[in-house]
């Protein structure tokens, strides 16, 4: 069995094919959608989703999230007294999704199909394969988050059509553009921005709070004070997701001995967020222009990602494309379910037969050259394309490069991915010294093959074509990726790892949840609040589970009744 697994920023889901339709998986407190948290309990055990997400109100320097924000580089993140590599928190979090598979299955599960936003670069993407590994499975495809939501779609449509697909989702962005025809898709080309998600909606928000309400009331920078500091990132998010259904909305937030309030119109957060929005477009242009579509050719678009909630997104959408959104795909949702379609076409099913999907390459990848002039003085960092951006994949291309001086024994290899003509504005990807016999300039040379699998992955061979020795590049000048060595020994730290037990998540999400809200609230409520947790706590010292199980319901109908907002957020 393939599973499909949506990696999210924010949210992950896991999926399969069965019975010749996608089918999402409920997780252990009975949810679809499992955040992307990861937090370390006192005693030292992890727990991962809603659970987490509410500690890191109550318990911010033992949890974390959105770390698939800085997957690819070497970034450490501290939960209690333990420091983890994003790959790491991303393996726990996919442990507890392959968890709730089995459980769902009732049989293991080895093999998954992992979206990863298109516009990742290679490290990236690396990382997210290692994040497989480390959580014992192997990924036996990357697929790319606009491409599923475009499976989803064309599941359900049949026929000729050019359609768009936006995916906002909490850190990343991206655009695909997609041509389907007689059940073959075809991307055609794909734009984004790695570091542009509803997270940065937060930020701006949050940079406004600072200096309206913070500054005058002489708040401490928010990083300087975690627990105010969770606290007041949750409350900008519900803010956040309130203008999405109303024109104002209010934060309120226990500080001192009151509550700091602040109002803001949606009107006013549209000028905040009006730079994020122009970051917004110019993908979507992009995308167009290198699909060569008219946005009047566009039959539909499609959105995914929590934050094209947003209804200032939606509005610009319709005005770009003169016309609505698709509104019948969940968009927190539609990347899950495209990505089993990807996992049934990889397990042969039946009902998928005669569909194909390709994909591009997000970006385009090439060498450093140096090149002498016709009046002899040579310009140095040029940056030469071998596959160039929205290329079909796989794609497998070749270069010639050849010796600049006499007698020289050495051609050094660069590889760059980016969109520049020079090399150093481009980012680079790793390097190789090729040798090369003493010659004449220009009689040596060395052919350089890129390779781009069906998942974006990118291997770089290099032949000196006078002594046919041949170069394999491992991409290791980036500090960001894990050698098989260092896989092992993190996997064999993981293993030492206690992971809270699946059948206790109920109780340890309905702890967290009350905990967070003894945090958020204030005066008898929150006295109210500890009584609860204490009477729950002396239920689970007791052992008795069905005291138990009666004991949460009643914690738990205490709590929505106690909810600034939505329970069910
Ligand atoms: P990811 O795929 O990165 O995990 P999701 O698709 O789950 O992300 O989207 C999460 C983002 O969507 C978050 O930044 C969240 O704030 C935003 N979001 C969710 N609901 C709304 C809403 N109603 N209005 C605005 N933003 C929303
Ligand atoms: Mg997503």
């Amino acid at each position: 069995m393939i599973v499909a697994i949506d990696l999210g920023t924010t949210n992950s889901l896991i999926g399969v094919w069965r019975n010749g339709a996608p089918r999402l998986i409920p997780n252990a407190t009975g949810d679809l959608l499992t955040p992307s948290a990861v937090s370390m309990l006192d005693s030292g055990e992890i727990v991962v989703g809603r659970a987490a997400r509410d500690r890191l109100v109550s318990h911010p320097r033992r949890s974390a999230a959105a770390f698939k924000r800085v997957m690819g580089s070497n970034r450490s993140l501290t939960l209690g007294d333990r420091d983890f590599r994003p790959e790491e928190l991303s393996a726990l979090v996919l442990r507890a999704l392959k968890a709730d598979a089995e459980a769902w299955l009732g049989e293991p599960v080895r093999e998954a199909v992992i979206t990863v936003p298109a516009y990742f670069a290679d490290a990236q993407r690396k990382a997210t394969q290692a994040a497989a590994e480390l959580a014992g499975l192997r990924c036996e495809r990357l697929l790319n988050e606009p491409t599923a939501a475009a499976l989803a779609y064309g599941l359900q449509e049949n026929g000729e059509s050019r359609i768009l697909v936006v995916d906002l989702g909490g850190g990343t962005f991206d655009v695909s553009v997609l041509e389907m025809f007689d059940g073959v898709m075809e991307v055609r080309a794909t734009a984004g921005d790695n570091f542009l998600g509803g997270e940065d909606f937060n930020q701006a928000l949050l940079a406004a709070f600072m200096r309206e309400v913070g500054t005058p009331a002489g708040l401490p920078p928010p990083a300087d004070e975690p627990p105010f500091h969770g606290l007041l990132r949750r409350q900008i998010e519900q803010l956040k997701q309130r203008l999405s259904q109303e024109d104002t909305a209010t934060l309120s937030l226990p500080w001192r001995t009151g509550t700091l309030c602040w109002t803001v119109s949606r009107a006013q957060f549209n000028t905040l967020c009006e730079p994020l929005y122009q970051r917004i477009r110019q993908p979507i242009e992009r995308a167009l222009r290198d699909a060569r579509i008219h946005p009047g050719e566009l039959a539909a678009v499609v959105l995914a990602g929590g934050a094209t909630r947003m209804p200032a997104l939606r509005r610009m959408i319709s005005l770009l494309f003169r016309h609505l959104p698709t509104q019948h795909l969940d968009p927190d949702q539609v990347v899950a379910m495209g990505a089993t379609v990807q996992a049934g076409l990889m397990m042969r099913d039946a009902a998928l037969n005669e569909r194909v999907l390709t994909d591009v390459a997000p970006f385009t990848l090439g060498v450093e050259v140096a090149d002498r002039q016709s009046d002899g003085h040579t310009v140095h960092n040029l940056f030469v394309p071998v596959i160039e951006r929205n290329t079909v994949i796989p794609a497998s291309r070749a270069t010639t490069l050849s010796t600049l001086e006499d007698g020289q024994t050495t051609i050094g290899l660069r590889v760059f991915q980016g969109e520049s003509r020079r090399a150093r504005d481009n980012i680079l990807l790793g390097e190789l010294t090729v040798h090369v016999p003493r010659a004449a300039r220009g009689q040596q040379s060395v052919e350089v093959r890129f390779t781009y699998d069906t998942s974006g992955l990118l291997e770089v061979d290099a032949t000196a074509l006078g002594t046919g020795a041949q170069y394999h590049l491992l991409i290791e000048g980036n500090p960001g990726r894990l050698s098989p060595a260092e896989i092992r020994q993190r996997l064999a730290a993981l293993a030492h790892l206690k992971i809270s037990p699946r059948d206790q998540a109920e109780n340890v999400a309905a702890l967290a949840r009350a905990e967070r809200l003894f945090e958020e609230l204030l005066g008898e409520q929150r006295s109210a609040v500890g009584d609860w947790i204490g009477e729950f706590l002396a239920a689970l010292e007791r052992g008795d589970p069905r005291q138990i199980g009666i004991s949460r319901a009643l914690l738990l109908q205490r709590l929505d009744r106690v909810e600034p907002t939505s329970p069910f957020d």
